[in-house]
């Protein structure tokens, strides 16, 4: 495999204004210092309580909001280079599926407008080209091109998820974000999406980033597993042994609500104490020290390196430095 994205020290912090003036008075790191490499193919998942990063390293990644630091390197191109112009076409590589279809869909829009609007901004189409496009798009994501004059309200919820897809793959990208997708669906449907989706990845060859904050279906669709917490990676490897062995406390936790699959296997639940610290104000030290059952003493002042503990493998902790 090689690298298709290369995510060097990506930060996104936004200053506290207050007052008259909007003087700044602080700033929340909202994302601070990840650094990743996304291989061609793959579906690295990004998962951690909410709040703690996800969705804004997958939106600063697209430059859908603009990070204050750090380098993103696509196939080479160093992507915070690009103007404003350049950006607007490179965009076709990396598109983004949202949690909420309904939103994110235009409700005036029919879905023949809503896959259109894309090919017809960036491609310059036969009008004939456009209609057998959508009809292709609305097909490969399994919904018949008869109902490309409907409107999203006359669709299910995982149908709209559906057409949200279609229209990511307009494009024709490499690269797609894929922001909590079945999140807001009922269950009985979240499989269905979820193999629509690795069965476009194969047919495309798509890589995705999976943001998630459910370890079930983080387990089941990707290859590679971040861990977040307070803006910062703190553990990520391949999904079986993060799942079999997670190193960080932090997983080890996230780990311990899951059931097991073999009820032989006892696996103690430990539930962290104490709130999600403000990360207008975060800990000191390693950010977690203020609800890890095992912290030492110098947790509270010194932060964790993220270290490679192993091939692929990574976490920042004091108990494997
Ligand atoms: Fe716990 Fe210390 Fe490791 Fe942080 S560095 S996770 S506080 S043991
Ligand atoms: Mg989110």
């Amino acid at each position: 495999m090689s690298a298709l994205l290369e995510i060097r020290n990506l930060k996104k912090h936004y200053p506290i204004r207050k007052g008259l003036f909007s003087k700044q008075v602080g700033v929340v790191k909202a994302v601070d210092g990840v650094s990743l490499t996304i291989e061609k193919g793959e579906t690295l998942a990004i998962v951690g309580e909410s709040g703690c990063g996800k969705s804004t390293t997958g939106r600063s990644i697209l430059r859908l909001i603009e990070p204050t630091e750090g380098d993103i390197i696509f196939e080479g191109t160093d992507v915070r280079k690009l103007s404003p112009e350049e950006m607007r076409k490179f965009r076709t590589k990396m598109q983004i599926v949202f949690q909420d279809p309904y939103a994110s869909l235009d409700p005036r829009w029919t879905v023949q407008q809503t896959l259109e609007e894309p090919l017809r901004t960036h491609e310059k189409l036969p009008e004939d080209e456009v209609k057998r496009r959508v009809a292709e798009l609305m097909e490969v994501v399994g919904l018949s091109s008869y109902h490309a004059h409907r409107y999203p309200h006359e669709f299910s919820g995982g149908q709209r998820q559906r057409i949200g897809i279609a229209r990511a793959l307009a494009l024709k990208p490499k690269f797609i974000v894929c922001d909590e997708p079945v999140s807001a669906l009922d269950v009985s449907i979240r499989a269905q999406v979820l193999n629509l989706m690795q069965e476009l990845q194969e047919q495309f060859s798509l890589t995705y980033m999976f943001i998630s904050h459910d370890l079930s279906v983080v387990k089941f669709i990707s290859d590679r597993v971040g861990v977040m917490y307070l803006g910062r990676m703190v553990e990520l490897a391949p999904t079986q042994e993060l799942y079999d062995k997670p190193l960080h406390p932090y997983t080890q936790a996230l780990m311990s609500a899951l059931p097991v699959p073999d009820p032989e296997t006892k696996r103690e639940r430990i539930i962290l104490t104490g709130d999600v610290p403000n990360p207008q104000n975060p800990p000191a030290g390693c950010a977690f020290h203020t609800r890890c059952p095992v912290a030492k003493p110098e947790c509270g002042s010194v932060p964790p390196e993220w270290k490679e503990v192993s091939p692929g493998r990574s976490v920042a902790c004091h108990l494997y430095s």
